[in-house]
């Protein structure tokens, strides 16, 4: 047999593991929604015609003869068929094996995991995963038992024809070209017994209308083989129609189809700048969170036309700290011709991030200002995301600033702006106070609080780990420094409690006192670097600071589990000496093995209430038997 023969015969590959387990799913679980395999077919047949248009930019002849992107679906009742074919830049037997065979990206364990979670709830979920993991392709398997795709590349003088069940492996083998298009792709499904539905004219053109309104190019329906296309949509693109002339329903089909996200975006902006560089922005906040807006590789999702043609979604068009708006711009001032990496970097591009940042932040803000409710919950969805930008782009730090929400110990259950913050603020106050932690309710109970909130202060309730970060560097909000109420002495002598609730008697730094906490600073001399007295506490008896200059505390657990910093620092116990418990240990002067195991126990209690663990559990165990032991004698 010569090459040629031997390609041309029918081979049969396994499906990579993962597409066999993830076939299996999408078959026997994930949807409640089979529709959206149309969704699927249709944008990967658009995708094809938009790669195709850009290619022949500089080679002409790959779409010669047939310049028009377009997309056909043809019914056949009778055959029990459904075809999906497009003209586009089609596929090279290679191509088609890497396509369809495989899984390229790198997000498909998560995407399993995830899946088999949503489940569980058959919920509208698994219909949005399927679109942001881009394994499109393969939720056709959910209405067909078998899947014949023939493709033939523009250009190649080869077509080839790639067949299966879905059940674990695909054939692959040569079609005459005698009886294959000129170029692009086909999809034919044969339809399983009870989806019939999809060869129906009405259900195929809701759907289409539906989902597919808005996909940049037409797509045509023949209603039966052999009978003439008609039009179901028209292709034009969306953006460039007015925005008066544009519903409220078209601009969320048209989010909709672009990003795969099923939910209605929180906002929109539409805008046109004109002047020194032209271009047309289309851009949306999803009304929900993306499942890898954490994942360090997730790129911005916008898109890059240039005259209509697109270009590329790697044009990094707005900053990472917006990454999860979803969107285009269309621009007539970048020549078609030239290379993606050198619109990377043409000032053009630059020119018109800014402009498109400025516009996507200014839309937030009027959001801020005129729907409080409606802002709360795009900030809960993206606000960890936003506040990194007040780290990142330092001419718009006060800008993000202002716009950030937190929670404090005077929010409710709502938010407060730093605006708020500052209004309300005590006379004389020159910081923003903070405490930052993992987790709300931790924070709520921390001993830090206590004399703060004793004197009314507000504290900001930090919990998303960028918020330890960007406070270090940030900076001042209208003349005020943030500071950790975790950090260094507390400054609260400045703030007088409310009237009548003044302690009867300054904290009494009595002998018995002193000298409780110099045998403290030497038995926990390893562990701790000062022992002293505290003003912040009223309630607890101890707390643990960091010392004046060092990190904050949470912040340096975090550059600890990153493996950034080494070894802890010793923090500084303080000492509430108004405190009962305090007083009756300072005052057993005498019993030195009961002073011993109270001072340990107290530092662990200090830990055990910043949410960490006794360092030495066994150790807790013991003394704390023989405290109790002794109490009970
Ligand atoms: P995605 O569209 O996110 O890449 P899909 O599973 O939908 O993921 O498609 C996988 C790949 O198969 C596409 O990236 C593309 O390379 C190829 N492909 C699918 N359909 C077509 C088509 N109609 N024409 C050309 N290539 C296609
Ligand atoms: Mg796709």
């Amino acid at each position: 047999m010569t090459d040629t023969a031997a390609e041309k015969a029918v081979e049969n590959h396994a499906f990579e593991a993962d597409v066999a387990r993830l076939l299996h799913m999408m078959v026997h679980s994930v949807y409640s929604d089979r529709n959206v395999f149309l969704r699927e077919l249709i944008s990967n047949a658009a995708d094809a015609c938009e790669k195709l248009r850009y290619e022949a930019i500089t080679n002409p002849s790959l779409s010669a003869g047939d310049g028009e992107g377009r997309i056909t679906l043809t019914l056949d009742e009778d055959g029990k068929r459904l075809i999906i074919e497009d003209n586009g830049i089609g596929m090279s037997r290679a191509e088609m094996i890497e396509a369809l065979g495989t899984i390229a990206r790198s997000g498909t364990r998560a995407f399993m995991e995830r899946i088999e979670a949503a489940k569980a709830e058959k919920s509208e979920q698994g219909a949005q995963l399927i679109g942001q993991f881009g394994v499109g392709f393969y939720s056709c398997f959910m209405v067909a038992e078998k899947v014949e795709v023939v493709s033939r590349r523009a250009g190649a003088d080869e077509a080839w024809r790639w067949l299966s069940d879905g059940k674990g492996s695909y054939v692959i083998d040569a079609v005459d070209l005698a009886d294959a298009q000129v170029r692009g792709t086909s999809i034919t499904l044969h339809l399983m017994e009870d989806a019939g539905t999809y060869t129906s004219r009405w259900t195929v053109e809701k759907i289409v209308k539906d989902q597919s309104g808005h996909v940049p190019v037409p797509i045509l329906l023949v209603e039966k083989p052999g009978a003439e296309p008609a039009r179901l949509t028209d292709g034009s693109a969306l953006w460039t129609r007015s925005k008066n002339e544009i519903s409220a329903e078209e601009y969320t089909d048209f989010y909709r189809s672009l990003s795969g996200q099923y939910d209605d975006p929180a906002l929109n902006v539409h805008f046109r700048a004109e002047g020194r560089h032209e271009y047309t922005t289309l851009a949306f906040v999803p009304g929900s969170q993306p499942f890898d807006m954490f994942d360090p590789d997730r790129k911005g999702r916008m898109k890059l036309y240039v005259k209509r043609v697109f270009i590329t979604d790697d044009a990094d068009l707005v900053p990472r700290y917006l990454r999860f708006v979803r969107g285009l711009v269309d621009t007539s001032d970048l020549p078609l011709n030239m290379s993606r990496e050198m619109i990377q970097e043409s000032p053009v591009l630059s020119a018109i991030r800014k402009g498109v940042t400025s516009r996507v932040l200014t839309a937030i803000e009027k959001l801020a200002a005129n729907d409080a409710d409606a802002f709360a919950k795009l900030w809960e969805n993206f606000g960890p995301v936003l506040k990194e930008g007040i780290y990142e782009d330092f001419e718009r730090r006060a800008q993000l600033l202002a716009l950030s929400r937190f929670r404090s110990t005077s929010s409710g259950e709502g938010y407060r702006s730093l605006a708020d913050y500052v209004r309300d603020a005590k006379e004389g106050q020159q910081a923003i106070y903070y405490l930052a932690g993992g987790n709300l309710e931790q924070l709520k109970n921390s001993p830090q609080l206590e004399g703060f909130r004793a004197r009314g202060v507000e504290v900001l309730l930090l919990t998303d780990s960028i918020d330890s970060f960007w406070v270090m560097n940030a900076p001042e909000f209208e003349g005020k420094s943030f500071k950790s109420i975790t950090q260094g002495a507390a400054d609260l002598s400045q703030f007088s409690r409310p009237e009548g609730e003044e302690p009867a008697e300054k904290p009494q730094a009595t002998a018995v006192i002193d000298d409780l906490i110099a045998f403290a600073k030497l038995q926990l001399a390893d562990a701790v670097s000062d022992v002293r007295i505290s003003d912040r506490l009223t309630e607890s008896a101890v707390c643990l600071v960091a010392a004046e200059g060092g990190y904050d505390r949470q912040l340096e657990k975090i550059l600890q589990g990153a493996g950034r910093i080494e070894g802890a620092s010793r923090p500084v116990l303080e000492v509430n000496v108004d405190h009962g418990l305090v007083r009756a240990i300072a005052a057993k002067t005498d019993d030195q093995a009961l002073r011993e195991d109270a001072v340990l126990l107290l530092l662990d209690q200090a830990r055990i209430l910043d949410g960490d663990k006794p360092e030495d559990p066994r150790g807790f165990a013991e003394r704390l038997q023989r405290v109790f032991e002794r109490a009970l004698k």
